[in-house]
């Protein structure tokens, strides 16, 4: 099968990797400068990191009714329908868990390693505590709510640069993956867009891999395999149960989910995380094909996830 031309630019954008593929390569540039845009403003908008950006000036501010820009409103409302979609297993309120779990800035400044740290059990405020009317852009914190957008911002942001590349260049089709959160847009190649399946989005891309092939829509992968630390000899890691406020102790070490957008998927396969064994009738039941990962490795691929072909001439 002829494959088709591919136009491709790495680099590094929201403290993880950044790549861009178009299929006309001679429009790369125009659609760079349009989806650097978008991600840009997600970072100054939504970043946890960020002591300036809007949602840390926000979690600033609680007991008060503040007016938000259209994109923290995008971004909120993100957050706020993965916790419905998933019954809460998805909670932008895990700010503080998060934050006292030790992931408190950029995760490549973390120490791997430290002395131990105390971690009560208790439930995180819980997504219902955020006041937020959506048309007129206001948003009330109640006191000891702390967002945390970091589970939808990021493949929100791979969903408007795809968006927004993809309208610059008028043509053709674009990709957006940002760490691994895949958005497409446009028309895909005729061979489909081919995504390496991997538990580490900076994995080499190599022949032999698992492949997934997508047309449209978004694909993300969770995983706890990457951004953990050890505390007192403890492993932790970053994805919370807002049940227990504590990294989630699930089957999953890893789930990759394909769905209609960046930020389903990635609503998905952070509930998968979260979920457990719940999460298989759950992505069922949602019509979600993932891949699962459990903790020896072993690999589940639910919800009409396509086995991996192995045939000799597959990566032909
Ligand atoms: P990955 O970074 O592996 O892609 P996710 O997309 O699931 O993982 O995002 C994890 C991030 O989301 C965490 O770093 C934290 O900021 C935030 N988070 C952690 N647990 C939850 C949760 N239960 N609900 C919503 N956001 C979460
Ligand atoms: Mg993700």
């Amino acid at each position: 099968m002829s494959t088709t031309l591919l136009g491709i630019v790495d680099d590094r954008a929201l403290g993880t990797s950044m790549r861009l593929v178009v299929t006309r390569p001679a429009k790369l540039d125009a659609a760079r400068a349009a989806a650097g845009t978008i991600i840009r403003a997600i970072d100054e908008t939504a970043s946890r990191f960020r002591h300036d950006s809007e949602l840390s000036r926000l979690n600033q501010v609680p007991g008060r009714h503040i007016r938000v820009s259209p994109l923290l409103a995008q971004a909120l409302a993100a957050g706020l329908r993965g916790a419905r979609l998933t019954g809460g297993a998805v909670d932008p309120t895990v700010g503080t868990a998060v934050r006292l779990a030790g992931y408190d800035r950029d995760f490549a400044s973390i120490p791997a390693d430290g002395s131990p740290i105390q971690l009560d059990v208790s439930t995180v405020p819980g997504w219902k505590a955020i006041e937020f009317d959506e048309a007129a852009r206001t948003v009330y914190l109640p006191h000891g709510v702390e967002i945390d957008l970091g589970a939808t911002a990021k493949a929100l942001a791979a969903d408007l640069a795809a968006s927004a590349a993809f309208e610059a260049i008028a043509c053709g089709g674009v990709l957006v993956s940002l760490g691994g959160d895949i958005a497409v847009a446009g028309e895909p190649p005729l061979e489909g867009w081919a995504v390496q399946v991997s538990e580490d989005s900076s994995a080499r891309i190599e022949e032999g891999q698992e492949t997934v092939s997508i047309q449209t829509g978004g694909i993300a992968t969770s995983s706890t395999t990457v951004r953990r630390w050890t505390r007192g000899g403890v492993v932790l890691h970053h994805i919370i149960d807002p049940s227990t406020g504590l990294p989630a102790a699930g089957p999953w070490r890893t789930a990759t989910v394909v769905a209609g957008s960046c930020v389903d998927a990635n609503i998905a396969s952070t509930a998968a995380i979260v979920m457990g064994d719940w999460a298989i009738p759950w992505l069922k039941a949602s019509g979600l094909p993932a891949r699962l990962v459990d903790h020896d490795g072993t690999v589940h691929r639910v919800s009409g996830w396509p086995q991996p072909d192995t045939s000799p001439s597959s990566n032909s």
